[in-house]
């Protein structure tokens, strides 16, 4: 079974008169557990198909199903409830909470669920913000601390809720190259040792190389799909019959 799969997705949008078709006739499954970087130069339509992958937007055409259950067509307070349960998102700019602390922060996606406790929120702000290696900033807020320190915030936020969907939009596009290599690698960490599905956008090669499975989207369409087995690349055949050539 996979986690997600899309079918025979298209993004229009409306620029004035314009119609821009941001993504055509995507069909993809994503299996539980990978870590997927979705390349594609700037415009490509990357985060377009991140936004349909975590509910934020929806489809013009095509059907979305995460775990099976099709979420096309669902109300926006059931699209929020899933996002809320389901999703966690890493952005390319952080989007913290300027007047929380770290801690605060990461315990914020909890408020929105009812069934977690203020005893088991403290418990997983505690352990989240130790697995980002931030116990002594919990107290800091986000201009007290460094780009690579904030985006391990919004690491430690995403998990909080115990997501089965780490979603992160360019999560190394405002960091130094260096400071890009440890994020990547903790996510890659996280991915192998709690088996958490990353699903990623980038246009640098150096992170496509940390994936395990890789999505490359030209003007909006699927342009090759491959898988990594023992440290290489293997493509698998995209287009119409893609939906035959999963890799089982
Ligand atoms: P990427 O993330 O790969 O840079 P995007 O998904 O942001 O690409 O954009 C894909 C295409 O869709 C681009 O041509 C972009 O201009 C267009 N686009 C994205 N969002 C909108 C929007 N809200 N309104 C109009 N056009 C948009
Ligand atoms: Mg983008």
């Amino acid at each position: 079974m996979s986690l997600v799969r899309i079918e025979a997705v298209a993004k229009e949008y409306l620029l004035g008169e314009q119609k821009v078709t941001a993504l055509h006739d995507i069909t993809l499954s994503i299996e539980e557990g990978v870590f997927l970087a979705i390349a594609g130069p700037s415009g490509s339509g990357k985060t377009t198909l991140l936004n349909i992958i975590g509910c934020i937007d929806t489809p013009t055409r095509g059907r979305v199903f995460i775990d099976d259950r099709e979420v096309t067509g669902l109300s926006s307070d059931a699209l929020a409830d899933l996002r809320a349960r389901t999703i966690g998102f890493i952005f390319q700019t952080f989007n913290l909470f300027p007047v929380l602390n770290v801690a605060e922060n990461v315990e914020y996606p909890l408020l929105q669920l009812p069934e977690v406790d203020r005893i088991e929120r403290r418990e997983r702000v505690r352990r989240y913000v130790a697995l980002v290696g931030l116990e002594k900033y919990a107290h800091h807020v986000p201009n007290q601390l460094s780009g690579g320190q904030r985006q391990r915030v919004a690491i430690a936020r995403a998990l909080a809720i115990n997501p089965r969907i780490v979603l992160a939009d360019e999560p190394t596009a405002n960091l130094d190259s260096r400071t890009g290599q440890e994020i990547l690698n903790l996510m890659k960490e996280i991915n192998r040792r709690y088996a958490t599905t990353f699903i990623f956008s980038t246009h640098d090669r150096r992170v496509m190389a940390m994936a395990d499975r890789l999505v490359r989207i030209e003007d909006g369409h699927l342009a090759k799909l491959a898988v990594k087995v023992d440290d290489r690349w293997q493509q698998v055949r995209t287009g119409r019959n893609s939906h035959e050539n999963r890799e089982t």
